[in-house]
C-alpha cells in the first residue's frame, strides 16, 4: 500500500505520470500506451458490465469499461438467432434502476432488449473504450495495483496497440457465454458440408430443404430446429443426454415465474414435483418422443449442476408431428452424413453446433482464488461469489443469468463505494481526481487514434 502511496503521490503532482516498472512482466510492453484510472475497471460491457458500470454511477462513482467488440452486449447483437427473445419474462431480466417499459411484451424480442440496453447505457452515462480486448490482468504486489493489458484490434480485427489500465479494482464481467464451445467429434473434418456454431446461426433461410442436424437440445438448439422447420429445411436433433422440457407457461403465467413463487412456500422438490405433473398434462410423456427425463427434477437439477430445463416454444410440437427428428449421439461423421451410437447412418447437407460456451477468464485473468482454471468460473457458488481478494470482483458468472447478475452488480457497487469512500479521505477526492483520468482517456485516443 506504501508503493501505491507513493506512486499515487507522484502522479497528483504529474497528472501524465506513466507507471514504469522494470521488471520482467512489464518489459515486453516497451512503447504500449500505461493509462492510470482511479475509477474501478469493469472488463466486458455485456447486461453484467452495464449493470455494475449503472449501479457505480448512482453512487456518484465514475467507471473505465473495456469491451473486445465494437458494441454493447455483443452477445445479442453479433451471436444470436433472428428469432430470439428473451427466454424468461421482463420483470426477470431487468437491469438495476430502470425497469424495461410497459409497452414491451412479457417476452421481449432480442432487438428490444438491445435497445433497453442502449438507453441504459445512454441513461448511466457508460461509453465504454470499444475495441479493447484483455489479453492479461494481474495483481502488481509492488504497486498494490492491478494491471489490465488490452490489445486494440482495428475494424478488420488487425493489432494496432497494447495498452495497460492500471487500476485499484478490477471488475470481470466478460461472461459465461465468452467463447464457443466445439466439441471434439470423430470425422468431422471429413464432412464436406457446412458446419456452423449457433453463434453464427441467424436464420434458416438459407437452409431451405437440407437436411440439417442440429448437435445440442438446450434451448437454442430446440429452437433452432423450430426456426429450420418455420423455413421448409428437415432438422434432426441429436440428444445425447436426458432433458427437462417444460412448458414456457403455465395457466397464463409464466412458468419460471410460477415456479419463484412456489417456492417462496414449498421445497425445490414439492415444486419440482407440480412442474412434472403439469408438463406432462400439457406436453405429454416427452420420453415416447426420444426425451428422456433426468431422475432429478428441473430446479433440483439447475440447483445442483446449473443445467437449464428447455422452455418448449412451440419444438416439442415439430417432434411429435415427425418435422423434428430425434436421434441419439454421434458416433462418427462422414463426408456426406452421421453414424450414430446405434448403429444408424444418415446424410446431411449442414451441421449446426448448438453445444454452447464457455467462460475466458483463464486464458487472461493471472488469478487463481477467486475463479477456477477448470470451468472459468468463481470457486464458491452463489451469493458468496461475487468478491475475491484485492479489488477483484466477478459480476454475471453464476447461471442465474441477469436477475443473478444485477443482484452481485447492487453488491459490488456497494462494496467499491465503501472502499471509494476511504480513499476520499486518504488521497483527496477521488472525483476531482477522476477529471485527470478522464484526460489520460483523451491522450489514449489520441494516441490509438480512436
Ligand atoms: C441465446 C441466449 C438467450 C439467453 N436468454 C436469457 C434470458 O432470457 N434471460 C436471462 O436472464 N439470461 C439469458 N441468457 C443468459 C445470458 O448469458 C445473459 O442474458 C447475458 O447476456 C449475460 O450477460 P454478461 O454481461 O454476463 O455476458 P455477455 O452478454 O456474454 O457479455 C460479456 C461481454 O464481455 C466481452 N468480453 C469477453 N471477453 C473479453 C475480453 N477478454 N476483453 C474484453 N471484453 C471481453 C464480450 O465481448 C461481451 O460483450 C441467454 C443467453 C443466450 C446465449
Amino acid at each position: 500500500m506504501d508503493s501505491w502511496r507513493e506512486a499515487e503521490c507522484k502522479r497528483s503532482h504529474d497528472p501524465f505520470y506513466k507507471y514504469n516498472s522494470h521488471d520482467e512482466r512489464n518489459s515486453k510492453a516497451v512503447g504500449d500506451a500505461f493509462i492510470w484510472v482511479h475509477e474501478p475497471v469493469i472488463v466486458g460491457a455485456g447486461p453484467s458490465g452495464l449493470a455494475v458500470a449503472a449501479c457505480l454511477m448512482e453512487k456518484g462513482i465514475p467507471s473505465v469499461v473495456l469491451e473486445r467488440s465494437d458494441c454493447i452486449a455483443s452477445l445479442w447483437k453479433h451471436k444470436t438467432y433472428d428469432r430470439l427473445r428473451l427466454h424468461l419474462p421482463k420483470q426477470f431480466c431487468e437491469l438495476p434502476h430502470m425497469s424495461f417499459p410497459t409497452c414491451f411484451p412479457t417476452y421481449p424480442t432480442k432487438h428490444q432488449f438491445l435497445a433497453y440496453l442502449e438507453t441504459y447505457a445512454r441513461q448511466f452515462n457508460i461509453s465504454p473504450v470499444f475495441h479493447q480486448t484483455v489479453e492479461c490482468a494481474f495483481y502488481d504486489r509492488d504497486l498494490s495495483m492491478w494491471i489490465v493489458k488490452t490489445r486494440r484490434t482495428d475494424k478488420e480485427g488487425e493489432e494496432e496497440a497494447m495498452t495497460s489500465y492500471i487500476c485499484r479494482w478490477l471488475v470481470v464481467a466478460t461472461g459465461e457465454n465468452a467463447d464457443i464451445v466445439v466439441p471434439d467429434i470423430e470425422g468431422i473434418g471429413e464432412f464436406k458440408g457446412p458446419v456452423v456454431h449457433t453463434s453464427e446461426y441467424r436464420r434458416g433461410d438459407v437452409f431451405r430443404e437440407k437436411k440439417v442436424l442440429v448437435l445440442g437440445c438446450g434451448n437454442s438448439g430446440m429452437e433452432i430446429c423450430l426456426d429450420l422447420c418455420d423455413y421448409n429445411a428437415h432438422p434432426t436433433l441429436v440428444v445425447r443426454d436426458s432433458v427437462h422440457v417444460l412448458p414456457r407457461d403455465i395457466l397464463g403465467r409464466s412458468t419460471f415465474g410460477l415456479s419463484m413463487w412456489l417456492l417462496k412456500w414449498l421445497p425445490i422438490r414439492a415444486v419440482d414435483r407440480f412442474l412434472l405433473f403439469v408438463s406432462w398434462l400439457t406436453l405429454g410423456d416427452t420420453s415416447q418422443h426420444g426425451l428422456e427425463r433426468p431422475h432429478l427434477g428441473p430446479l433440483e437439477l439447475k440447483a445442483v449442476s446449473g443445467k437449464t430445463p428447455v422452455l418448449d416454444v412451440g419444438t416439442l410440437a415439430k417432434i411429435k408431428s415427425g418435422n423434428v427428428k430425434i436421434c441419439p449421439a454421434i458416433k462418427r461423421m462422414m463426408s456426406h452424413g452421421a453414424e450414430f451410437i446405434d448403429g444408424r447412418a444418415e446424410n446431411f447437407d449442414v451441421v449446426v453446433l448448438a453445444t454452447g460456451y464457455r467462460s475466458n477468464v483463464p486464458s487472461w485473468l493471472k488469478e487463481r482464488e477467486l475463479f477456477s482454471e477448470n470451468t472459468g468460473l468463481p470457486r464458491r457458488p452463489f451469493p458468496h461469489s461475487w468478491k475475491g481478494e484485492r479489488g477483484l470482483y466477478a459480476v454475471g458468472f453464476t447461471q442465474r443469468g441477469i436477475l443473478g447478475a444485477s443482484t452481485e452488480a447492487r453488491r459490488i457497487a456497494h462494496d467499491i463505494h465503501q472502499q471509494w469512500r476511504c480513499a476520499a479521505k486518504s488521497v483527496g477526492n477521488p472525483l476531482k481526481n477522476s477529471i485527470t483520468t478522464a484526460v489520460e482517456r483523451d491522450l489514449l485516443h489520441t494516441c490509438t487514434g480512436d
